[in-house]
């Protein structure tokens, strides 16, 4: 398989998986033009991804969904009330790419994708969990909090993106209005650094070796104050970075360093 985040933070997030068969996008919340140069720039093309996942209809999370799958005819899969919710924002879409998925697995290809509930603010969020044979991946992003329902479906992979968000005092002291901070921070927002490290905490007892950070917010984080947060709430708990788990960054802005494995 093959695990890419083309695309993560606040301001759009996409988020690129294959198998030896088949390839699929879970979120498309850039531009069209933004995702296409990114699959160029990994020596993809867009014609040739099987299906777009939505996590949930936020805008940096669908931005670019309704034009992919207008241009290279590609079906959306996405529950009932992430539908309703995204549906004036991506504009009108061809009947049969139109996917309504709900607990079961979608099969793609050699790909089993399944969906889990997250604690976000949105109609119906979801985290998803692609397997591929013995091989398994899980994003779980737009968090309030690492729930256990999180826990248990990112359980045995051997990469999971998972959210950094915020630091909770730049949260705090930052230029946002009072509602915006209090959202960011409530059980239905954001996973500060200091939580997506205790998660890391937990997700090493069920063998997960491999984290990528991401979904940084650009006003109240930046990569280097996330990735030494988490490391010092994994070093606290005798945990080795490098050793017992890898932990590296989702970018903002471009493809990060895709893993093949
Ligand atoms: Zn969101
Ligand atoms: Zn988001």
């Amino acid at each position: 398989m093959i695990f890419c985040p083309l695309y993560s933070g606040s301001s759009g997030n996409s988020i690129y998986v294959s198998s030896n068969y088949g390839s699929i996008l879970i979120d498309a919340g850039l531009p069209g033009k933004s995702i296409e140069s990114a699959l160029a720039s990994i020596n993809r093309e867009p014609n040739k991804i099987d299906g777009i996942f939505i996590t949930h209809e936020h805008i940096d999370h669908v931005k670019g969904v309704g034009v992919l799958s207008r241009r290279y005819d590609i079906p959306i899969f996405a529950n009932e009330l992430t539908w309703k919710g995204m549906e004036k924002s991506i504009g009108k879409v061809k009947e049969e790419n139109r996917k309504v998925i709900g607990v079961d697995s979608i099969n793609i290809k050699d790909m089993y994708i399944a969906s889990y509930s997250i604690p976000h603010d949105a109609s119906d969020p979801v985290g998803y969990t692609i397997t591929c044979g013995k091989n398994k991946v899980s994003i779980a992003t737009d968090l309030g909090y690492f729930s256990r329902e999180v826990e248990e479906n990112v359980k045995g992979s051997d990469i999971v993106l998972l959210e950094s968000n915020h630091d909770v005092e730049m949260v705090k002291f930052g230029p946002y209005p009072y509602p915006l901070k209090r959202r960011i921070l409530s059980d239905v927002g954001h996973l500060s650094n200091y939580d997506c490290g205790k998660a890391i905490v937990n997700m090493i007892k069920s063998n997960c070796k491999n984290v990528v950070l991401g979904h940084l917010s650009k006003t109240n984080n930046y990569p280097e104050l996330a990735y030494e947060t988490v490391v010092s709430v994994l070093r606290e708990e005798g945990i080795k970075v490098n050793e017992d788990v890898l932990i590296s960054m989702a970018k903002r802005d471009m493809p990060s360093n895709y893993i093949e494995f």
